[in-house]
């Protein structure tokens, strides 16, 4: 009985995840294992297989492990990024080490699990991923939605939209999105959004943040008149209500 709260469904199917893992153990062990929890997985072996795996189907989920052979994990999430903007990815790696999750944040991954890990938390991430883009609107919740201007996101939902119109965020889009609308009208910092948002503490030697919130304005601002995502030169990045 346990087990049945971990069904998850889709639009009324069973979710389905790819995985890319070259460690048969490990590979067999999270293929089971999901499989025990009533997920569909597809298995790769390797980066060129994981490649051909994710354009030849729909996925609701990846996990990527970065080392593999022939193509490594970030290229395969730019891969999925430069076609899919929303199906959340968690990375794997050996090592928890900064420079891998920032490449990781780089590629567009939603989330990073350093091995070894328990399956148990690999789970309830995913879970976390699938809940939200299972959340489709039932009803309307007043207290949920934060409103800059003519942007909108309904936080139980997840949905954002601008003059309504919708707007499809990946998970650390909205995350930033929803942090800035939290906080409107006041200078945010790199390193605030850093320890906010990647739960890492900022490097100057990395672009990832104006990188997010570039892809952010080009989703919220770009073809508005009214912009509402500033940068303050030096200090950081202001969303602006009034
Ligand atoms: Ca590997």
């Amino acid at each position: 009985m346990y087990r049945l709260t971990y069904l998850i469904m889709i639009e009324n199917t069973i979710a389905n995840i790819l995985i890319v893992e070259d460690e048969p153990k490990l590979a067999d062990i999270l293929k089971r294992g999901l499989e025990n929890y009533n997920f569909r997985v597809v298995q790769a072996a390797d980066g060129r297989e994981g490649i051909a795996f994710s354009r030849s189907e729909s996925f609701d989920l990846a996990i990527l492990d970065v080392k593999l052979p022939f193509v490594d994990g970030f290229q395969i999430c730019r891969d999925i990024r430069s076609r899919n903007s929303e199906m959340p990815v968690i990375m794997l790696t050996a090592l928890d080490s900064l420079t891998d999750k920032l490449e990781g944040f780089d590629a567009g991954a939603d989330d990073y699990m350093a091995k070894p890990f328990e399956f148990k938390e690999l789970l309830a991430r995913i879970n976390v991923f699938l809940r939200r883009s299972t959340h489709k609107n039932n009803g309307s919740d007043v207290n949920s939605i934060l409103r800059a201007k003519d942007l909108e996101l309904n936080s139980r939902t997840k949905l954002v939209s601008r003059q309504n119109v919708n707007i499809s965020l990946t998970a650390k889009e909205y995350a930033l999105l929803e942090f800035f609308m939290l906080n409107p009208n006041r200078i945010i910092s790199k390193a605030e959004i850093a320890e906010k948002i990647w739960e890492i503490d900022f490097n100057t030697g990395t672009n990832f943040i104006e990188v997010y919130v570039n892809y952010l304005r080009n989703k919220v601002d770009k073809g508005f008149e009214e912009k509402l995502i500033f940068t303050h030169r030096g200090m950081g990045y202001i969303l602006k209500t009034n």
